[in-house]
């Protein structure tokens, strides 16, 4: 991107009017290059999106804007939101990689247990970077200030999840949010 003279405030235009496909950072479903794309000074800055659900164990507590106060002041932008329920099959679905697992039974149990809140975050090196402020899955081993330490009960209600590479983070995002409702 290096030479980019735009900016996501200089490229305002009309609601309805779509951007040549040939502009930088153009992806489907955003209007104009995201914030974060236009803050990125060069290529060595990797955007990426990562999924993240807050879990039934902080919903029922009312955490949801105080997680999101702290993913948002490390930086990442979110770009998709909705509160749903979701069912049983979906739940087991997602955490599929785990059926195998003792605790499968009670995971797929407890995320049906309430509403759960599933956004699509975007930053500088997100995955990564979301996987460090969420903190270890047992909050008695995070570290000081992560989500987890800071307000997750157990190693199975830990509050919030979020995707572990790229390739699972493009297809946990497909699982809930279609193109156009991601707006960076
Ligand atoms: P997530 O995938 O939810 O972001 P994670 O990647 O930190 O969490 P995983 O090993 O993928 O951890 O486990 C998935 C989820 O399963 C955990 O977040 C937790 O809710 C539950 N879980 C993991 N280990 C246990 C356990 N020993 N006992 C009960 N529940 C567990
Ligand atoms: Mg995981």
């Amino acid at each position: 991107m290096a030479g980019w003279m735009f900016t996501a405030r200089s490229l305002q235009q009309p609601a309805g009017i779509l951007p040549p496909r040939c502009l930088p950072g153009y992806k489907p479903g955003n209007a104009f290059p995201s914030p974060a794309y236009a803050e990125a000074k060069d290529d060595s800055m990797a955007i990426e999106r990562t999924f993240s659900i807050i879990k039934p164990d902080a919903t029922a507590r009312n955490l949801t804007g105080a997680i999101n106060a702290m993913i948002e002041q490390a930086g990442l932008r979110i770009v998709a939101q909705k509160r749903v329920r979701i069912t049983r099959e979906q739940a087991q679905t997602f955490y599929a990689v785990h059926r195998e697992r003792p605790f499968f039974g009670e995971l797929v149990d407890f995320m049906i247990s309430g509403p759960v809140v599933v956004q699509v975050l975007e930053g500088e090196n997100a995955i990564a970077k979301y996987r460090d402020i969420m903190g270890a899955t047992d909050p008695a081993k995070a570290a000081p200030g992560t989500i987890r330490k800071t307000h997750s009960k157990s190693i199975g209600e830990n509050s919030v999840h979020g995707s572990d590479a790229a390739a699972t983070a493009a297809v946990e995002i497909a699982q809930f949010f279609s193109g156009n409702e991601i707006v960076g």
